[in-house]
């Protein structure tokens, strides 16, 4: 190893928070390079990265699940408020809350946006549509009740 490179190894060990920094911004103004780097490096790496990614299913499921409460929480916060509340009850217990279609039309439009993360996802990416609110599942459930009693 050159001293040059052996000066630079130094430093990001010596440094690792600066280093980290200092890499973010490289990867922000050179997007293609790194890009490029990605991409080269699984090609080359194929198969390590498969037995990798086997042998650590648990961290890669933690990944999506974190990703999916992310969105769900976005989805709960802009209908719901902060944090988000059941607007009959007030009820604010995080797993208990659901999306409520205010127009009753839940089972056409989950044939069409699908239910759970995708129903969410579909959300988001129309820029949170009008019709939906934010009821606990008791609120919910009673919501149904009701309108089978009609
Ligand atoms: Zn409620």
């Amino acid at each position: 190893m050159s001293n040059n490179l052996i000066y630079i190894k130094n430093w990001q060990r010596k440094y690792p928070e600066k280093n980290k920094e200092y890499q973010a911004r490289w990867r922000l103004r050179h997007p293609d390079k790194n890009h490029k780097f990605h991409q080269e490096y699984r090609d080359k790496n194929k198969g390590k990265i498969q037995t990798y990614r086997r042998n650590n299913l648990h961290l890669f499921r933690g990944y999506t699940k974190a990703n999916q409460h992310r969105a769900r929480k976005l989805v709960l916060e802009h209908y719901g408020g902060k944090p988000p509340k059941c607007v009959n009850c007030g009820c604010s217990i995080f797993d208990c809350l659901d999306i409520d279609h205010i127009y009753n039309n839940g089972s056409k439009e989950r044939k069409k946006q699908g239910t759970g993360t995708s129903f969410v996802k579909w959300l988001i990416s129309n820029n949170f549509p009008s019709g939906y609110q934010i009821l606990c599942r008791n609120c919910n459930w009673l919501k149904y009740i009701k309108l089978l009693r009609k």
